[in-house]
C-alpha cells in the first residue's frame, strides 16, 4: 500500500465541494463524481477530473472519499449499479464523510473489506465555512491500520480528529453532537422568542447568553445571523432532520429514552410541511415564529 496520489472525491454539496477542492489545492490530483455533473465542472479550474460512474472513478484513484446526503445516497454511491464496490480493487482506502447510520458504515466496512479495500468513517463537523478553510473536526471510527492510512486526507480537510473507536463509533459521536446543536438552537430561538413577546429585547438575552457560564462559539455565529434574518444555507433542515431521525433510531435500537430530541424533531419536521426543508437551520426559529405569531426584530 504506497503513497495515496490520486484520490476520488464524491458528492459535491456544500462540504464535499470544498472538501475537494482543498485535496486538489493541497497536492492530491482529484477524480471526481456527483450526480448532477455540472458541480464537477465547477472544479475544473482546481484540476479537478471528472469520472463518468462511480465505478470508474474507483477503477482509477488510489483512495476514494464520499460526502453525500443520507444513508440511500451513500448506499446507491458505494452499492447500486455502477457503484463504488464495483470499480474497486484491493489496496484501495474508502472514507466516508457523510453523516448516516453505525449500521451502514458497518455493513460498508465488511463488504469492502472482502475486497481487501480499507474502510475509514469520518462524519465531521465544521460546517460550510469549516469545509472551506479546510478546518473540520473529524469523528473517526476505523481499525487502527485503515485510520493511519487515512491521515494524509484528513490533513487536508481537517484540523482535529478524534479516533472514536472501530466503525460506527464515529457515527454515534457526530448524531450525538448533531442533537445537542439542535436543542441548542432550540433553545436560542424559543428564549429569544419569548423575550422579545415578553417586550424585552431578544438582543439582550443574547448578550447575557454570550457573557455567562453557558455561552457558546455556536451562538456567536448562529445569534446575530437569526437576529438578521440571514438564514443562508450551511446545512439543511432536511439534513439535521435526517440526523435527529438516525439518533432516534439509534435510542430505539439501544432503548435509551431521548425526549428533548424526539420533541425538537417535531420542529424540523412543521419547517418541512412548510417547505423549509433546503433552508439553513437557523430557519426553523421562523417556523416557531409561525406557532407563537411573533416575527423576531
Ligand atoms: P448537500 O449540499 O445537500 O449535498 C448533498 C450531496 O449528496 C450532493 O452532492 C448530492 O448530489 C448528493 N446526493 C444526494 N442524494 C443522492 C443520491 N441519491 N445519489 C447520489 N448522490 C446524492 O449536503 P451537505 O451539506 O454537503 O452534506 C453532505 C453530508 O455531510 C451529509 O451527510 C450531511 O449530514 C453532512 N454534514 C453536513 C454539514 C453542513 O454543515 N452542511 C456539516 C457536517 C456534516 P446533487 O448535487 O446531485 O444533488
Amino acid at each position: 500500500m504506497g503513497e495515496l496520489k490520486t484520490v476520488g472525491f464524491l458528492g459535491l454539496g456544500i462540504m464535499g465541494s470544498r472538501m475537494a477542492r482543498n485535496l486538489a489545492q493541497k497536492g492530491l490530483q482529484v477524480v471526481a463524481w456527483n450526480r448532477s455533473a455540472a458541480r464537477v465542472a465547477e472544479l475544473a479550474p482546481f484540476q479537478v477530473k471528472a469520472a463518468a460512474t462511480p465505478a470508474e472513478l474507483a477503477a482509477q484513484v488510489d483512495a476514494f472519499c464520499t460526502c453525500v446526503a443520507d444513508p440511500a445516497a451513500l448506499r446507491q454511491v458505494a452499492l447500486g449499479p455502477e457503484g463504488l464496490l464495483a470499480g474497486a480493487k484491493p489496496g484501495q482506502l474508502f472514507i466516508d464523510f457523510s453523516t448516516v447510520s453505525a449500521d451502514l458504515t458497518r455493513e460498508l466496512e465488511a463488504t469492502f473489506g472482502a475486497r481487501q479495500v480499507d474502510f475509514v468513517e469520518a462524519p465531521v463537523t465544521g460546517s460550510k465555512g469549516g469545509a472551506d478553510k479546510g478546518t473540520l473536526v473529524i469523528m473517526a471510527g476505523a481499525k487502527d491500520a485503515a485510520f493511519a492510512r487515512a491521515a494524509p486526507i484528513f490533513e487536508r480537510v481537517g484540523t482535529k480528529v478524534v479516533h472514536c473507536g472501530p466503525v460506527g463509533a464515529g457515527t454515534q459521536v457526530k448524531l450525538a453532537g448533531n442533537a445537542l446543536i439542535a436543542l441548542m438552537l432550540e433553545g436560542l430561538s424559543e428564549g429569544m422568542l419569548l423575550t422579545q413577546k415578553a417586550g424585552v429585547d431578544p438582543r439582550k438575552f443574547l448578550e447575557v447568553v454570550q457573557a455567562s457560564g453557558f455561552k457558546s462559539p455556536y451562538y456567536d455565529f448562529k445569534g446575530p445571523a437569526i437576529l438578521a434574518r440571514d438564514f443562508a444555507t450551511a446545512f439543511s433542515i432536511d439534513l439535521m432532520f435526517k440526523d435527529l431521525s438516525l439518533f432516534l433510531d439509534s435510542a430505539a435500537k439501544h432503548k435509551v429514552p431521548t425526549p428533548a430530541a424526539a420533541a425538537v424533531k417535531e420542529t424540523y419536521q412543521l419547517a418541512r410541511a412548510q417547505g423549509k426543508g433546503g433552508m439553513d437551520i437557523s430557519a426553523v426559529v421562523t417556523s416557531l415564529e409561525d406557532l407563537c405569531g411573533e416575527r423576531l426584530k
